[in-house]
């Protein structure tokens, strides 16, 4: 029974995986699915400033995250902030 740590989680569920999406999309890109490479559209829960990125074609979706100032985002209900410096 292999332990395997490293197993691929669900697409975007990572800050590491989610952020240069993020990133691409506010710079004027489009988001691409890591499943199909369909454009992904983003949902706003615009009461809360939290995102997540929905492909129009799949459905694959991230999980709610926060985008905050200087490109920092944070997952909602995750601890940690891979990839992102400390303030
Ligand atoms: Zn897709």
């Amino acid at each position: 029974m292999p332990d395997a740590p490293d197993a691929p989680a669900a697409p975007l569920s990572s800050i590491a995986a989610l952020k240069p999406v993020w990133e691409r999309f506010r710079d004027g890109g489009v988001a691409l699915c890591p499943v199909d490479a369909a454009p992904m559209a983003l949902a706003v829960d615009g009461s809360v400033d939290v995102y997540r990125f929905v492909c129009v074609r799949c459905g694959t979706s991230s999980p709610w995250f926060e985008a905050k100032l200087a490109g920092r985002i944070s997952i909602k209900g995750q601890s940690g902030d891979l990839g992102a410096s400390d303030e």
